[in-house]
């Protein structure tokens, strides 16, 4: 997949449209999902130009890694959910309908998730 520099989440970052920013450093910014699917719903992403986890997980640095997994750990016990806990989502690719394909870390809580994910129809 290569990266469109187009996309929603290039344009948040770059400021032409807004977002409900709930955390940013030097390599992160965490926003409110627009269409939330949970009581809490955060997206968490790189500032770079990852398009994706596969992406990512092949072409960031230790540095942008490690600051994604740290910012997300943050940005849940500072919200409390690390208590009651939650889940982290990375829908990749045509098969988990990654809709936006500016890699990015949904964090679902303030529920009941349930187990997992629920089957596709075959
Ligand atoms: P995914 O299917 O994993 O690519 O998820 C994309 C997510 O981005 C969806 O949950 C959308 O509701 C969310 N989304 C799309 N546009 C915006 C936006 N402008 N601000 C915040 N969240 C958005």
């Amino acid at each position: 997949m290569t990266y469109d520099p187009n996309n929603i989440f290039a344009k948040i970052l770059r400021g032409e449209i807004p977002c409900h920013k709930i955390y940013e450093d030097e390599r992160v910014l965490a926003f409110n999902d627009i269409n939330p699917q949970t009581p809490t719903h955060v997206l968490v992403i790189p500032k770079g130009a990852y398009a994706s986890f596969d992406d990512f997980s092949e072409h960031a640095s230790e540095a942008e890694i490690a600051a994604l997994v740290r910012a997300a750990g943050k940005i849940a016990r500072d919200a409390g959910l690390a208590a009651t806990g939650y889940r982290i989502l990375a829908n990749t690719g045509r098969d988990a309908h990654q809709d936006v394909p500016h890699f990015h870390l949904h964090i679902f809580a303030g529920k009941d998730l349930g187990r997992m994910i629920k089957p596709a129809e075959k």
